[in-house]
């Protein structure tokens, strides 16, 4: 959606008199605009309505080329929506400013030694809101499930400019929709989030890691299942692999002397397959993130069968290509830029086996649609982003076709 020039000098007017003329710049085509309030974001939305301005709400900006992205000519910056607003830590409950980057609000939560049970990457700059509207999880989604299981409320601004207060700060509170269930992964394009409430959880005290290193996946992959099999108290669990083969990482959660026990009984498990179980630092939960770090080639996140982790492990790796896959059956694989062709035909095997494969990163060069097959839901996708935002202003293009 464009505006004529007169209707942007008009509308970066109105921003000013909403915000502040300090907290609104224009930068060629481009206008940016800092609300401070969730009434201001309402007002700011508002008047980018009756404009048919398109807007893009903005975190810290760090995964903006994820989906079909588009550039808005509204950027609205959450910098200034940054405070955690409550830490109810008897209830075990908080509610913190979409603007606020996570790491700021696990600090504050350390002081009751407690955080939100999730691993989302680069937690440091990354912010609540764009975290949330992506639904980035990492490995500790083993045991304490996905964003959508840990957000218990949220205020959300529509596309007018309504108001909406979803949820709320108990955990078992759900009367109605659960809409901020709808709004977790929608990337920004059903409204803006302006804060969040988060159930908590009570950070472990005891915790060790484990690794099994083998050059045969298929033996790792039924390791994995028998692990998954068992009864021990596992937080996380995950497949690595790559240029150096594959390793499993086992986290386990427990008192000092249950977790020796558990180790034992692991190193016991891999044995019986001929492998070796050793203790390992807690250095390779962060291998998800560093497949981002390659500059080049092709970025995806794959979902498949926990069954399938070890087939799809070794399929990447003869791309040339190194993958990281939670048990639950979520990989971030990267390969080179020279295997964009066999991308696709690993989408196809994925989706033969009812998983997908969706692209969060590839060169100019390479144009690989970045959803993959649409399903069969589209015509219900549509209709809600419709009546949410009829004139479809909010991050127009980005979400799955082109919605
Ligand atoms: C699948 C996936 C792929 C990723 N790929 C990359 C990558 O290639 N490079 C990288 O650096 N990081 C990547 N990340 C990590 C990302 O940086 C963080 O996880 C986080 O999502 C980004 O937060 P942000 O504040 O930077 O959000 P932004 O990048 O600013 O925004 C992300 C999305 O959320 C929307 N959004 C932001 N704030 C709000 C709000 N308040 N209300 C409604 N919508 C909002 C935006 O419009 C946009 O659609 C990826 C994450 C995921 C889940």
């Amino acid at each position: 959606m464009t505006a004529d020039s007169t209707n942007v000098q008009s509308l970066t007017d109105a921003l000013m008199t909403i915000c502040g003329r300090e907290f609104v710049r224009v930068e060629g085509e481009m206008t940016s605009v800092s609300p401070a309030s969730t009434e201001e974001v309402a007002a700011v939305l508002r008047a980018a309505n009756s404009y048919g301005m398109a807007v893009t709400a903005w975190g810290s900006g760090s995964k903006q080329g994820w989906g079909g992205a588009r550039k808005a000519a509204l950027i609205l910056h959450t910098d200034r929506l940054t405070a955690v607003r409550e830490h109810t830590w008897q209830d075990m409950t908080c509610i913190v400013e979409a603007g606020c980057s996570w790491s700021k609000l696990q600090e504050a939560l350390l002081q009751h030694g407690q955080f939100v049970a999730l691993d989302p990457l680069w937690s440091d700059r990354a912010t609540i809101g764009g975290i949330v509207a992506t639904n980035d999880s990492g490995s500790l989604r083993h045991r304490y499930g996905s964003l959508r299981d840990l957000v218990i409320g949220m205020t959300i601004v529509l596309a007018d400019g309504t108001v909406a207060k979803t949820g709320g700060k108990v955990v078992k509170n759900v009367a109605g929709y659960d809409l901020h269930k709808l709004m977790t992964g929608a990337m920004g394009t059903l409204g803006v989030i302006t804060d969040v409430a988060f159930r908590l959880h009570s950070i472990p005290r005891h915790t060790c890691s484990v690794v099994v290193r083998s050059l045969d996946v298929g033996l790792l992959g039924t390791l994995l299942l028998q692990i998954l099999d068992s009864h021990l108290s596992t937080e996380r669990l995950q497949v690595r692999g790559g240029g150096d083969g594959f390793f499993l990482d086992l986290g386990l959660v427990a008192m000092p002397d249950v977790l020796l026990d558990q180790t034992n009984a692991v190193t016991a498990m891999a044995e019986k397959l001929g492998l070796v179980a050793s203790e390992a630092s807690s250095a390779e939960w962060d291998a998800r993130q560093a497949l981002f770090d390659r500059a080049d080639g092709v970025l995806a996140k794959a979902t498949m069968m926990p069954s399938d982790i070890a087939h799809f492990s070794a399929a990447v790796r003869e791309l040339g290509g190194d993958c990281v896959t939670q048990a639950v059956g979520v990989m971030t694989l990267s390969v080179p830029v020279s295997a964009t062709d066999q991308v696709v035909h690993l989408r196809q095997q994925l989706e033969a086996k009812r998983g997908s494969l969706t692209i969060l990163r590839q060169p100019d060069e390479a144009v690989i649609e970045p959803w993959g097959t649409l399903p069969d839901t589209m015509p219900l996708m549509r209709a809600i982003k419709q009546r949410f935002d009829p004139q479809h202003i909010l991050n127009p293009g980005r979400y799955l076709g082109g919605i």
